[in-house]
């Protein structure tokens, strides 16, 4: 009789304070709720310039153009066809990668069609070498460059080369004329959609306006959008000069609300946010404290993740600390809460999130 009145006491207890914790939580909002935003500064859509085959003068001309208007984008270079004697050297190239404008994307060691090596052992050990050879060499000779993209030769796909192409990259601009969604599954990485600057449907150039469109409808449908080009021109049925840089000045016009990022950035951004862990460690009225972490390889995973963490209303300047280095920031107000935006290193150590008060001496 008395252990079974022991028993009920403690039980009521229990879900009074199970009642207690829930209504807390609920009274608090969410606040120091943190999700890992959709794209880099939470723009809406992605923009990624792809140009194939390393056309030295229209690399150039691309080159001036991202300078001016401060876009970004890859270079899909076959390795083989770049020699230390022909006039787009290796040297030529870093050049182009030492501006800050170009990374680059591996598009295999000789332009050959995938499926037309056999499934012999030697068709193989060649179509090793034309996908994991050609990686292996531009990155030994082209700097600071991880090189975890391929772009494969006429856009041709085998089994075998999709499974030495995910032996070591994590995203193939192998799909067909279309967008990406900001999520793409194990199958979409390896099979992402882009649009053509040749119109091979109309056998023309893209008109720029067509391409502009191509944008639009990436911000309002929240998308990815891949620009396959090549050279500059008429005579290789291009866009011409004028067109290109008009669509250029057309992207550079809607930076607001587009991420424009090289092929290997918006792939780590979006496989990092895929695999992210999010922990709040502490969560006080004046401090937050999160560990943002991901199970992928940090030599090559080290793009930084822009968060979106809920704060006190009371909470009008916030200081961000990670690893000894912080950042002031002003939260925004969204339907009447407080969020904070900023970036993070994932697997860089606990984030600390503190409300700033100015010192009373600086009214002084
Ligand atoms: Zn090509």
């Amino acid at each position: 009789m008395h252990n079974k009145y022991k028993k009920g006491w403690l039980i009521r207890t229990l879900v009074v304070l199970i009642t207690l914790h829930c209504s807390l939580n609920a009274n608090s909002g969410s606040i120091g709720a943190t999700k890992v935003c959709e794209l880099k500064d939470n723009k809406k859509a992605a923009y990624t310039f792809t140009t194939d085959d390393g056309v030295v003068s229209a690399i150039q001309s691309y080159n001036v153009d991202f300078k001016r208007l401060n876009l970004r984008g890859s270079m899909a270079l076959v390795a083989g066809w770049i020699s230390d004697k022909s006039p787009s050297n290796w040297n030529f190239w870093n050049k182009i990668i030492a501006d800050g404008h170009f990374d680059v994307t591996n598009h295999s060691m000789t332009h050959i069609y995938f499926d037309k090596l056999g499934s012999s052992a030697t068709g193989l050990d060649s179509l090793n070498n034309e996908i994991n050879g050609a990686q292996v060499l531009l990155k030994s000779k082209l700097s600071g460059q991880d090189m975890i993209t391929m772009a494969n030769p006429y856009i041709i796909n085998s089994g075998s080369a999709d499974e030495l192409i995910k032996q070591h990259h994590f995203a193939a601009r192998n799909g067909t004329i279309g967008y990406n969604t900001l999520n793409p599954t194990d199958e979409d990485w390896y099979r992402l959609n882009f649009q053509n600057t040749f119109n091979r449907s109309k056998l023309r150039a893209t008109y720029p306006t067509e391409l502009n469109n191509c944008l639009d409808y990436a911000i309002k449908n929240r998308k990815w959008l891949i620009i396959l080009a090549h050279g500059i021109g008429k005579n290789r049925g291009e866009m011409v000069q004028d067109s290109i840089t008009s669509h250029f000045e057309y992207v550079a016009s809607k930076l607001d609300s587009v991420w424009c990022g090289t092929f290997n950035e918006l792939t780590k951004y979006i496989r990092e946010k895929q695999h992210i862990s999010i922990a709040i460690k502490k969560n006080s009225s004046t401090r937050l404290v999160l560990s943002v972490t991901h199970n992928l390889d940090t030599k090559i995973f080290n793009f930084p993740l822009t968060l979106k963490t809920q704060v006190s209303p009371n909470w009008k300047t916030v200081r961000v600390i990670q690893n000894n280095i912080s950042q002031t920031l002003t939260p925004k107000v969204e339907n009447g809460n407080r969020y904070l935006y900023y970036d993070v290193q994932p697997n860089g150590g606990n984030i600390t999130l503190v409300k700033y008060q100015i010192s009373s001496s600086c009214r002084y």
